[in-house]
């Protein structure tokens, strides 16, 4: 089995801009193309998990979507960077869409997302991390066994300024780059 780094998307990997509709308002963070080589030659899949209710809302297309990831995938692989995996929950609650109107597994703090990965390119959670701005993400880590990182990019000095006591990250760190350093210093 293999070990994970799952990184969410918006804050993260690319800018936070809201419910991400156009490929011109997407903006990688520089150090993510670095970020992601290094892990993935320590042997580590490094896989995107994101919350996309922009979908059920009708504010987002779910082929936009896939446009995006497949743009963020170029800029990656422009630099040597590869990403094993993108996953999404188009779902919620309080969506317009009828057929994405529901409360799901999948949606972070859910683990669904990192269970149905870790199905498909046999992971080991227990030895695997989550990387995100929010603390539903940090949730998602503990839902599933994984260690999680809070990142101080997009929403995250927001979060880290309202702790949740019943959430707690094993990191708390300015970015990516800094949450995959800590990784790969871990035993
Ligand atoms: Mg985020
Ligand atoms: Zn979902």
């Amino acid at each position: 089995m293999t070990r994970a780094v799952f990184l969410d998307r918006d804050g993260t990997v690319i800018e936070e801009s809201g419910y991400l509709d156009r490929l011109d308002r997407l903006a990688i963070y520089p150090y993510a193309v670095d970020a992601v080589r290094l892990l993935n030659r320590a042997g580590f899949k490094v896989i995107v998990i994101s919350n996309q209710s922009g979908i059920a809302r009708g504010l987002v297309r779910e082929s936009f979507v896939a446009e995006a990831h497949a743009h963020i995938s170029a800029y990656l692989n422009a630099g040597g960077a590869s990403l094993d995996g993108f996953y999404y929950c188009p779902h919620h609650p309080d969506g317009t869409i009828a057929a994405l109107r529901h409360r799901c597994e999948c949606r972070k703090p859910g683990a669904g997302m990192l269970i149905t990965a870790a199905a498909e390119h046999d992971l080991d959670l227990g030895r695997s991390f989550v990387v995100g701005d929010r603390w539903d993400d940090v949730g998602a880590a503990r839902a599933a066994g994984a260690k999680g990182v809070l990142v101080r990019s997009g929403y995250g000095r927001e979060a880290e300024a309202s702790p949740r006591p019943q959430v707690s990250a094993d990191l708390i760190v300015d970015d990516l780059a800094g949450a995959a350093a800590w990784i790969l210093a871990q035993p």
